[in-house]
């Protein structure tokens, strides 16, 4: 009988990989006890979104043939062998959210993507570098809470201050104020940065979102190269002169080898409250899927311009949390987020596939 059911199981496909269970050596044991069937399986992480969905599939497999039963299954994580990192050693995915310049809403998608991934139990943090105006302090509700940098002691592991909504959260902000971090320069600003990754005390997370300065100059470049980065995601509203300075942060990750998740565009259009059959392309129509085309990559999604999400950031509370965000953003945040997952899931897949090369050969 175990045979059967794991015939049946070997056949369902991995959502994100698009690869048959069986081909991925996922399934790690089946028992039978009585009326219940045991199945563990394990899955390229992150998990904690594909989790629902592949319960699903496997109990709509067997519900026929084993109707009687009842089916428990026990998801885990598989994760890619290698090296402890030295920088951020228990955050398994680091994800920068990056623009060409500012004003996209590159701080808005970041806030509303770590709270969207934080919505399925993830553990999840943000980390805002953006020297030219750190915004996610007022995003996430935590303005005047400033590090009293003089207390931090050099090297020395600093519990971790600042959460809302369950969600980490760490500013350049915390440290200099605005006008001073615009300003401040090179190893001095390399030093903040380290004790924003080093000393504080992460702990684990699933994942990590890092907000970059917009922009490809010096301190860009540095950060993700320091940064052991797991991929990016780029931010444009779309008109070409947005799009053009796209071009430039794809090639500033090419340069430093970061894969590219994808790309988001934001402001795409505008759908009025009391004519909710109009639709406005305020900034110009698709530049965002056209770049992601012209240089091969994922298109995730677009944001529609929507008062509610600019008002409930600038109260200090990311739009997908709040229930009275409208259903198209709501559903258009979520889609972007599952996108950025698969993408990510995709590039781990890789990596262990070929990490188990390098073994067999
Ligand atoms: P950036 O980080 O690219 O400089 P921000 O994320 O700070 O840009 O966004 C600039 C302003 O636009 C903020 O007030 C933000 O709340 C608002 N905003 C961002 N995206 C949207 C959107 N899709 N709809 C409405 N307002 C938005």
């Amino acid at each position: 009988m175990t045979n059967k059911i794991k015939s049946i199981i070997s056949g369902l496909k991995d959502p994100d990989l698009n690869i048959s269970l069986g081909e991925l050596n996922s399934i790690t044991n089946i028992e039978i006890n009585d009326k219940q069937i045991n199945i563990e399986i394990e899955l390229v992480q992150p998990i904690t979104w594909v989790i629902p969905q592949v319960e699903s599939l496997i109990k709509a497999a067997l519900a026929s043939d084993f109707a009687d039963y009842s089916i428990n299954i026990n998801l885990t994580e598989l994760v890619p062998e290698g090296p402890k990192r030295h920088i951020l050693p228990n955050v398994k995915n680091i994800i920068a959210v990056a623009s060409g310049k500012g004003g996209v809403g590159k701080s808005a998608t970041a806030a509303n993507l770590a709270a969207a991934l934080s919505l399925n139990g993830s553990k999840v943090g943000i980390l805002d570098g953006d020297v030219y105006g750190p915004s996610q302090p007022t995003m996430f509700g935590l303005v005047n809470k400033a590090f009293d940098v003089a207390e931090i002691e050099p090297g020395k592991p600093m519990a971790f201050p600042n959460e809302n909504y369950g969600i980490k959260v760490a500013s350049i902000g915390f440290i200099l104020n605005r006008d001073e971090a615009a300003i401040i320069r090179g190893p001095l600003l390399a030093g903040y940065f380290s004790m924003l990754f080093e000393q504080v005390e992460w702990g684990d997370l699933d994942f990590l979102i890092f907000d970059l300065p917009p922009g490809t100059g010096d301190i860009q470049l540095t950060l993700t190269q320091k940064i052991p980065l797991s991929g990016a995601v780029i931010v444009t509203t779309p008109q070409e002169i947005a799009v053009s300075d796209v071009r430039r942060s794809i090639a500033m990750f090419d340069k430093v080898n970061v894969d590219i998740l994808g790309i988001v565009e934001n402001m795409s259009y505008f759908i009025p409250d009391d004519a909710p059959d109009k639709k406005y392309f305020i900034f110009g129509e698709g530049g965002g899927r056209r770049v992601a085309k012209d240089h091969g990559l994922n298109f995730l999604g677009d944001i529609p311009l929507t008062p509610s999400l600019r008002e409930l950031s600038d109260n200090g509370k990311p739009a997908i949390l709040d229930s009275s965000l409208d259903k198209n953003t709501q559903k258009a945040i979520m889609d972007i987020t599952s996108n950025v997952i698969t993408k990510l899931r995709k590039l781990n897949y890789e990596k262990i596939t070929a990490s188990n090369l390098e073994i067999s050969i």
